[in-house]
């Protein structure tokens, strides 16, 4: 069977690297804290054109730490797209914030900015200014959002703009890194990521110093030295093992996306005049990431099963919009209200994608599908 991601091929193309940068951590015995994961910090700063990070246990944590320590919780509104992995609202609402979802873009499938830019409007003539605090770009599938229009929004209604870049290490957006755009950009490294640890982490990025500082303290008990505590935190620190292991394999993101973009461009090419497939789009102020590779097609589920019957995995991302799950079901919105989100979680297929994914495999799914719609 073909899978989604192949974990076991990364691992033996980097095994030795990664083996004793491991080995290195346990003989140091240094496990919380230590010398791999300030450099990491420093390394994946630099990797992002920004000079400071902090790194934490999840991408959710991550996200959960920035909203907080951007000063944000009861009574403020933060601003999403209902098209994510849930973490995205989750973090919202964990810091007692209430979350407003905003339909996503036809082609990108990112948050519409001119969607965006007609509920503040509205929202602003009730309200004032309004109770929006900040917004949450997602750069989903690995496709920078349009960050520009996102960025003159956010400055006309005093919106603090947190980036989700789980999806999008090392994706530019008019040359700039994802992450380096808003005031700040959050990570996960969930071993599937287009660069993954070996376990949970996750990484917060800025150029605000002072808000650094502060996501350090809340990450590790509200503390600046051993006993004494500042404020409550939690526990969300980024373990030294992990760190090595992220070392070694930054190294190595540059090559691993050029690979996923070559192999993006092989299925396009075979799936682009094909009626009724709708194949990723690549904007030209986009350098995309390829965290997935993701056709639209009417009947998905059909020709899901037929590419597993043949030994191919394929899987949806995602197939239920957040405001029409039951865990949103206490913000009554109703169906049909986010159609373009409800349209595309209707057709929306992941075809498999990783570095080491064979061409060969790639033409044999897309002759499949060609067949298929033929
Ligand atoms: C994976 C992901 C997260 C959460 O990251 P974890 O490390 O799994 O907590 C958040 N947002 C998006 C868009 C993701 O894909």
């Amino acid at each position: 069977m073909i899978p989604m991601v192949d974990l076991k091929a990364q691992y033996r193309s980097i095994k030795d690297e990664v083996n004793q940068a491991m080995q290195g951590v346990i003989e140091a015995s240094q496990f919380i804290g230590g010398e791999e994961l300030k450099q990491f910090e420093k390394e994946f700063a630099n990797y992002c054109d920004l000079k400071y990070s902090c790194g934490c246990s999840s991408g959710t944590d991550a996200l959960y730490l920035a909203i907080r320590a951007s000063g944000i919780g009861k009574g403020d509104i933060v601003i999403t797209t209902p098209f994510t992995f849930i973490a995205t609202a989750e973090a919202i609402t964990l810091c007692g914030a209430g979350v407003k979802f905003i339909d996503i873009d036809p082609d990108t499938y990112c948050i519409d900015p001119n969607k965006l830019d007609n509920y503040l409007k509205k929202a602003s003539k009730i309200s004032g200014s309004g109770s929006a605090k900040a917004l949450i770009p997602v750069h989903l599938y690995g496709h920078p959002v349009d960050m520009k229009p996102i960025m003159e929004i956010a400055r006309e209604y005093e919106l603090i703009v947190i980036e989700d870049c789980a999806q999008a290490h090392g994706a530019r957006y008019r040359g700039k890194r994802v992450g380096s755009i808003g005031n700040v950009g959050c990570f996960s490294f969930f071993p599937g990521k287009n660069l993954g640890a070996y376990g949970d982490a996750g990484i917060v990025v800025s150029n605000d110093e002072n808000l650094i500082k502060n996501i350090r303290m809340l990450a590790n008990h509200g503390r600046k030295e051993k006993y004494k505590h500042f404020m409550e935190g939690t526990n969300s620190r980024l373990d030294n093992l992990q760190a090595a292991i992220l070392r070694v394999k930054l190294k190595h993101l540059e090559r691993w996306n050029e690979f996923r973009r070559e192999r993006a461009e092989r299925y396009s090419a075979n799936l682009k005049n094909i009626d009724g497939v709708k194949i990723p789009i690549n904007r030209e102020w986009a350098e995309h990431v390829y965290h997935l590779y993701v056709i639209l097609f009417e009947k998905r589920d059909r020709l899901s099963d037929i590419l597993k019957n043949a030994g191919f995995s394929s899987a949806i991302h995602y197939p239920i919009p957040l405001h029409l799950q039951s865990a949103y079901k206490y913000l009554n919105i109703p169906q049909n209200s986010l159609p373009v989100a409800e349209e595309v979680a209707r057709r929306c297929l992941s075809l498999p994608m990783y570095p080491e994914l064979d061409f060969d495999k790639i033409d044999e799914i897309c002759e499949i599908i060609k067949n298929h719609v033929g």
